[in-house]
């Protein structure tokens, strides 16, 4: 999330220019004067208790984004609430009643009518992993107290009928209006009112179509069923492709992330490059969004729908052929390995991919002049490279010049706007008790917070993975990883994919890559490669024995429970939420094998979706994790 701030204006992407190479600078600066105060600190000083020397309690925490919708049983049109302005005022009243109350933080997204939930306090622990789940139900049963009678929470990435044409009028509580307001995003589809009204979302919208010189052009391969056939229209300029034209149909869709509180600079480096390497293999995993725009996709995630919808390049910079260009929109996968280890060697880094190499300069100069010591750190310096071919997107008219010994904000302006696979954090302000951290970003929102607890619990048990020096080795080269994205969108990835893996991840020199089965990278193939749940299980068990006495064993403890979930789902044996969602289209009386969803298709699978949510539908594919 960038800044939240009540400052007034913000600029407009010319308006911007003439402060942008300021406004980078200003940025290294910030960074830099950050990584002076608190390159040496380790978290082991800003932590409470120290349980085991070697084994530390790891603070971490979730986010869960999810759509307010109504399903308004008269007329059977499933709605999203555009506007949740009423939740956040019942969550600060009960909250300033009782702070208790209300253990989780609600903040705004980028849709008017999405939310965003973390717990009030990170988690702290080795192994208190029920702290997850319960959190998960807490937050919720919460929720859905506050709302209004007939409105659900809906967590699966999409709102599937979002953008449909009939949809548009009903946006606004005052149905009526025949207008359509798209002055921000010139869409087709969407009404600049869903937006949530910070001023930083609508500016957002409107700079990156400026900074990319016309609207963003969405286009998702459209799956092709018996009787599909698509009438070539405005709105539908290709008949093999779902069209979009706006942000909200990116990120209007939702995810759940985690944020790993590291040992230390050098270790939230190690755990950006290894989850980097994971992170395609959960988006498969978690793959929840097979309806764009009331059509049946030929993908299962919502990655290259946002990728797209906040592609800012210019012309030049999306042309192959030009010397500017760049090969990826700000939000992808990452590009480079950062780690300072040994053990990532160069051979890993083999995507060409475009630096800022002026900055890179500037860098390794302040950095001298400070006396830090970067300059002579080129992994680093090439990942602020990599961050700073972007452009500040939202200025604030009375946030430009800033005081850089004391503000991060500009540094912060160019790193929020770099949404990919994973995120190294600095400690978020001067002044901050929180040390280095890394976050996990590719997980798609399940249906149960009990998936979703599960999901974040495997994130959290592959940190550990990497937390002592000898730690697993899962480098591989990053072409291979983005060949891993590309298979990891495809329909069903999760059982009919192969992806790259090492499988010598106890060994720091040449990988020995294979190309495996989900179900084979984590239980195992013979001959190959042991599996996953073999080393994470050791490792895990070792810990707590260690730490909790010889008798400790994982037998039917939480860390089981997940490893159990992720057999059933890699194995087929329970499918993804993609798939489950395909399945309830096809068995659905009106669906006419055409790639259609119709408004009542979308209600009756909204209302068994969030019926499973809040636990009033049974479903033999969503059983009690935990
Ligand atoms: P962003 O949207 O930029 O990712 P948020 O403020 O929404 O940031 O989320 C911050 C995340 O970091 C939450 O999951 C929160 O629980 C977690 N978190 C908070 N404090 C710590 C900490 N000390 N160590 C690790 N994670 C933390
Ligand atoms: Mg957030
Ligand atoms: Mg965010
Ligand atoms: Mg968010
Ligand atoms: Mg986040």
């Amino acid at each position: 999330m960038g800044y939240l701030g009540n400052d007034g204006n913000t600029l407009t992407f010319e308006e911007s220019l003439k402060y942008k190479d300021q406004i980078k600078k200003d940025g290294i600066i910030q960074f830099l004067n950050l990584y002076k105060k608190f390159r040496n600190i380790t978290y082991k000083e800003t932590i409470k208790s120290i349980v085991n020397e070697k084994y530390l309690p790891i603070h971490w925490g979730d986010e869960v984004e999810a759509h307010i919708v109504l399903l308004d049983k008269e007329s059977k049109i499933p709605k999203i609430v555009p506007d949740t302005h009423y939740l956040f005022q019942r969550v600060q009243q009960d909250q300033q009643e009782d702070s208790e109350e209300v253990a989780f933080k609600l903040v705004p997204e980028y849709g008017g009518w999405m939310i965003e939930t973390t717990p009030s306090n990170p988690y702290y622990s080795i192994n208190n992993l029920c702290a997850v789940p319960s959190s998960l139900r807490e937050r919720s049963l919460k929720i859905n107290s506050y709302l209004n009678p007939g409105q659900k929470v809906l967590y699966t990435s999409t709102f599937p009928i979002l953008g449909q044409i009939d949809q548009k009028y009903y946006y606004m509580p005052q149905a009526q209006t025949n207008e359509h307001v798209n002055e921000v995003t010139q869409s087709l589809f969407i009404d600049d009112r869903i937006i949530s009204d910070h001023p930083r979302f609508p500016t957002l919208s409107r700079n990156i179509r400026t900074r990319r010189q016309e609207k963003v052009n969405i286009r998702v391969p459209i799956f092709k069923d018996k009787r599909t056939n698509v009438q070539v229209s405005q709105y539908n300029p290709d008949p093999n492709f779902i069209y979009m034209d706006a942000m909200a149909f990116g990120m209007g869709s939702t995810c759940i992330q985690t944020t790993f509180s590291a040992k230390n600079f050098s270790h939230a480096r190690r755990l950006y490059d290894q989850l980097a390497i994971v992170s395609p293999l959960f988006l498969a995993m978690t793959a929840s969004s097979p309806i764009f725009r009331g059509k049946l996709a030929a993908v299962d995630t919502r990655w290259d729908i946002i990728a797209a919808s906040v592609d800012c390049r210019s012309r030049e910079e999306r042309d192959p052929q030009s010397s500017k260009y760049i090969p990826k929109s700000r939000y992808d996968s990452i590009s480079y390995f950062i780690s300072d280890e040994k053990r990532n060697l160069p051979q890993y880094n083999d995507l060409k991919f475009p630096l800022n190499e002026e900055i890179m300069n500037f860098a390794r100069q302040k950095s001298k002049e400070m006396g830090l010591g970067l300059e002579n750190d080129e992994n680093y310096i090439r990942h602020l490279g990599f961050l700073y071919i972007r452009d500040p997107l939202v200025l604030f008219e009375k946030k430009i010049n800033v005081d850089n010994e004391k503000e991060t904000l500009h540094f912060e302006n160019i790193q929020s706007t770099n949404w990919n696979s994973v995120r190294l954090k600095p400690p978020p302000s001067m002044d901050s008790n929180i040390g280095w951290r890394t976050e996990f970003r590719t997980m798609e929102c399940q249906i149960t917070n009990d998936e979703n607890a599960a999901f974040m619990l495997l994130s959290h048990i592959f940190v550990r993975l990497f937390y002592q020096s000898d730690s697993l080795n899962f480098y591989i080269p990053i072409t291979k990883v983005d060949i891993n994205f590309q298979r990891a969108k495809q329909m069903d990835a999760i059982t009919t994919q192969k992806f790259f893996f090492r499988t010598n991840i106890h060994d720091d020199g040449e990988p020995i890559i294979e190309e495996l089965t989900l179900h084979e990278i984590f239980f195992g193939k013979s001959n190959v490669f042991d599996g996953l749940y073999k080393y994470a299980s050791q490792i895990w068990e070792s810990m707590l024995k260690e730490v909790f006495g010889q008798n400790y064993s994982i037998k039917d403890t939480e860390f089981e429970k997940v490893w159990n979930f992720i057999r059933e789902r890699t194995s087929g044996e329970k499918v993804t939420v993609a798939r489950w969602i395909r399945n309830f289209v096809n068995n659905h009386p009106e669906y006419q094998q055409d790639s259609e969803i119709t408004n009542s298709i979308a209600f009756d699978l909204i209302e068994a979706i969030t019926s499973i949510s809040d636990g009033t539908l049974q479903d033999a594919n969503f059983t009690t994790i935990f």
